[in-house]
C-alpha cells in the first residue's frame, strides 16, 4: 500500500528541522502542468506553481525534453572550470530580455537569496560603498546578508540576533495602508539626514511589485524618483525581480512597466520552469566591477538548469505567454471582482498580469484570521493556494501561466465555494 500523507508527515517531523516549515500537509507524488497528485492518489489544482516558479508548468513537454537532452551529455562540469555554450546563450538572452538601453552583462547562480546577495556584492565593488536602503516588507531571502535586507522580523529572522548593520530601511509605498509615494520618497531623505549619507549608499534594492510583502506595486512614477535619486547621488538601483520575472506580470520582466531601467536586476524562480537557476543582469561596467573570481559557485548556471532557462525562454516567445499572463490576470481578476460583491471581506483584487492578490479586511482592518482557513478548506475541495503580505491577509494566485481556461475557472468555482463557507458559514 503506498505511504500515506498523515505518516510521511510523522516522519518529517522527526527528520526534518523545525525551521523548514509546511504551508499544506501534502506529499506529492506527480505533477503536470497546473495539476499534482499526492501520495495518496488525490488530485489537485495548482494556484501556488511552488511559489511562482511554475510559470510554464511543472514539467513542461519542451522544459523537460531540453533537460533530458543535456542529461544525455553531461550533468556538470562547474562552469568556473570547463565551460559549456548553454550559460553563455543564457547571459546572452538575458542581456537582451531585461529592460535598460544599454550594454549588459549577467552572471548565474543557484537560488534567488543569492542572486540577491550577488547583486549587492556588485553594487559594493562598483560604487566602493557599504550602505544598502531596503524597503518595509520587502523580501530577498533567507541568507544572511539577504536576510538583512528583508524587511519581515517574524518568522524570517526571528531568534537570530541583529542582522548585518549598513541596511537602512525605508518604507515601501501602498496607499491601501496609507503609505503615499511622497511618504516613502520622505523616509529615504530620512535615512540621509538620520542615518547616512547618499555618498555612503550603494544601492537601493526593491521587488517592483512585493512578492511575500503582499504583492503591492511599486508605480511607474514611483521608480521614476527612485531612478532620479540614484542617479543624482550615484546610487546603484537593484530591481528584485526574484518573483516578478519571467513573465508572471504581463512583461519578461515587472520593469518593463516602469518607465526606467534599473542598474542591476536579479531573477530565479520562473527563469528555469522548476530548475534551480538564479542570475543577475546588469550595466555591464558595473557588472565587471567584480574581478576574476569574486562571482560564481560551484553550481551556478548548472547545465540542467541553462538548458531548461533556454527553453523557457523559446517556450514563452512560442506558446505567447506574455499575451497569455495578461489575458489569465484579466480573467482571475474579473472573476473575483465579481465575488467581491458577495463578499465584504475582500477589500481589493490587485495585480499585473496574472500576480494577482486578493486582500481580506474588516472594519478597515486587515483580517488575517481568515487566510489559513481559506487554505484548508480550499485544500480540502482539491485546490492549492498560498498566502502572503505583512499582515498575512493576502491570498495569492500564481498559476501556471499554461494552465487551460478550464481549470482555471474550477480554481476560481471551488474559491467561491471555499469564500462562502468561510465568511458566511
Ligand atoms: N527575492 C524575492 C523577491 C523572492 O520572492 C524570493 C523568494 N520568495 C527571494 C528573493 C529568495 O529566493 P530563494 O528562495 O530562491 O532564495
Amino acid at each position: 500500500m503506498n505511504k500515506t500523507n498523515e505518516q510521511l508527515m510523522a516522519r518529517r517531523q522527526a527528520a526534518v528541522a523545525q525551521g523548514v516549515s509546511q504551508i499544506h500537509p501534502l506529499f506529492i507524488e506527480r505533477a503536470e502542468n497546473a495539476t499534482v497528485w499526492d501520495v495518496e492518489g488525490r488530485e489537485y489544482i495548482d494556484f501556488a506553481g511552488g511559489i511562482a516558479v511554475l510559470n510554464t508548468g511543472h514539467l513542461h513537454p519542451k522544459v523537460k525534453a531540453a533537460v533530458q537532452a543535456q542529461l544525455d551529455d553531461f550533468s556538470h562540469t562547474c562552469f568556473m572550470v570547463l565551460a559549456y555554450e548553454s550559460y553563455v546563450e543564457v547571459c546572452e538572452k538575458l542581456n537582451q530580455l531585461v529592460p535598460g538601453d544599454f550594454a549588459k552583462k549577467t552572471a548565474l547562480f543557484t537560488s534567488g537569496s543569492e542572486a540577491v546577495e550577488n547583486a549587492v556584492k556588485v553594487a559594493r565593488a562598483y560604487t566602493k560603498r557599504a550602505g544598502v536602503i531596503a524597503f518595509t516588507s520587502g523580501y530577498h531571502g533567507r541568507t544572511i546578508a539577504a536576510l538583512a535586507l528583508t524587511g519581515k522580523v517574524a518568522p524570517y529572522s526571528k531568534g537570530m540576533g541583529l542582522m548585518s548593520a549598513n541596511v537602512f530601511r525605508a518604507e515601501f509605498p501602498c496607499e491601501l495602508h496609507g503609505v503615499s509615494e511622497d511618504a516613502a520618497m520622505a523616509s529615504i531623505e530620512r535615512i540621509f539626514k538620520n542615518d547616512a549619507e547618499p555618498s555612503d549608499i550603494a544601492a537601493i534594492i526593491l521587488e517592483p511589485v512585493q512578492g511575500e510583502g503582499g504583492f503591492y506595486a511599486a508605480t511607474p512614477s514611483f521608480m521614476k524618483r527612485l531612478r532620479e535619486l540614484c542617479d543624482t547621488h550615484g546610487i546603484m538601483l537593484i530591481a528584485d525581480e526574484v518573483q516578478t520575472g519571467a513573465g508572471r506580470t504581463g512583461t519578461f520582466f515587472a520593469m518593463e512597466q516602469m518607465g526606467v531601467a534599473a542598474d542591476i536586476t536579479t531573477f530565479a524562480k520562473s527563469i528555469a520552469g522548476g530548475f534551480p537557476l538564479s542570475g543577475i543582469t546588469g550595466r555591464a561596467e558595473v557588472m565587471d566591477a567584480i574581478t576574476a573570481g569574486g562571482l560564481g559557485g560551484t553550481y551556478g548556471g548548472s547545465p540542467l538548469a541553462c538548458a531548461a532557462a533556454l527553453a523557457v525562454i523559446e517556450v514563452f516567445e512560442q506558446e505567447k505567454l506574455l499575451e497569455r499572463a495578461n489575458t489569465l490576470g484579466t480573467r482571475i481578476k474579473a472573476s473575483i471582482t465579481t465575488m467581491q460583491s458577495k463578499y465584504s471581506q475582500i477589500a481589493e483584487v490587485r495585480g499585473l498580469g496574472a500576480m494577482i492578490a486578493i486582500e481580506l479586511m474588516e472594519n478597515g482592518q486587515p483580517a488575517p484570521q481568515y487566510c489559513p482557513k481559506v487554505l484548508v478548506e480550499a485544500r480540502n475541495r482539491g485546490l492549492i493556494l498560498l498566502s502572503c503580505g505583512t499582515y498575512g491577509n493576502v491570498l495569492r494566485v500564481l498559476v501556471p501561466l499554461t494552465a487551460p481556461d478550464a481549470q482555471v475557472d474550477a480554481g476560481l468555482a471551488i474559491m467561491d465555494e471555499v469564500f462562502n463557507v468561510v465568511f458566511n458559514g
